[in-house]
């Protein structure tokens, strides 16, 4: 049965027990990650996830607090002796700056590093993204100070959807996307620019008539999540 994990659930600035952002999905095939902050060798097994099971990396943008994990998450897999490729998918804005990152670490003297499969994503609403026997993954553009998306995950056997919005001002295109799913999974760091209130995230919710509506990248470090506002 597919499993959504989440890693962590606060904005740029984490505590000692709330990660930056970010989440596991586990279907019968894959393990596919969603933004990779902090240092995934140790995180996911803390979740009961193993490393060597990673097939797919979604990076929604190219902030530190989603992608910075990237460059440990590949080093520390290739050192234990990883060789199996390992898919990553994100905007083209995002990719070419992760493989800029790569190169400044200068990844291409590292010996027998196992393949990668970039995969550049498209610019548009509902662009597929990933489609699998137990999974279909689609995203949409969000509006944030860098090219960002959000993502709908679709689970064929269950009927279940679920879309995670990233980080984003309210919009339009997060309606569209979750129209008919289930459950939002809505970015809650506050009204400011680029972002979006718990508030707004309630009316995103609405709007797009889901069940579930579940708060994440908050401040974790001044509020509960029932002091959201
Ligand atoms: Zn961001």
């Amino acid at each position: 049965m597919a499993k959504l994990i989440f890693l962590g659930t606060s904005n740029a600035v984490p505590d000692e027990s709330h990660d930056n952002t970010h989440m596991a999905l586990t279907t019968e095939k894959r393990l596919l990650l969603i933004d990779c902050p902090s240092n995934p060798i140790v995180r996911l097994p803390q979740a009961g996830l193993n490393i060597f099971d990673l097939t797919d990396l979604i990076l929604t943008h190219f902030h530190p607090d989603h992608v910075s994990g990237v460059p440990i998450l590949l080093m520390s897999s290739w050192l234990l002796g990883r060789k199996t490729p390992l898919n990553i998918y994100g905007l083209e804005y995002t990719i070419n700056r992760l493989e800029q990152m790569m190169d400044l670490y200068e990844w291409g003297t590292w010996p027998n590093f196992f393949p990668i499969n970039f995969l550049r994503i498209p610019k548009m609403e509902m662009a597929r993204v990933l489609d699998d026997v137990d999974v279909h993954i689609s995203s949409s553009p969000v509006h944030h100070f860098v090219p960002n998306i959000s993502v709908l995950i679709e689970i064929p056997d269950t009927g279940r959807a679920v879309v995670y919005s990233s980080d984003t001002e309210p919009c339009a295109e997060v309606v569209r996307l979750a129209s008919g799913a289930d459950t939002l999974i809505h970015e809650a760091t506050g009204k400011t620019p680029g972002h979006t209130s718990a508030e707004q995230a309630g009316e995103i919710a609405q709007k797009a008539g889901v069940k579930t509506l579940v708060l994440i990248n908050y401040y974790a470090k001044e509020k509960t999540q029932d002091q959201l506002f």
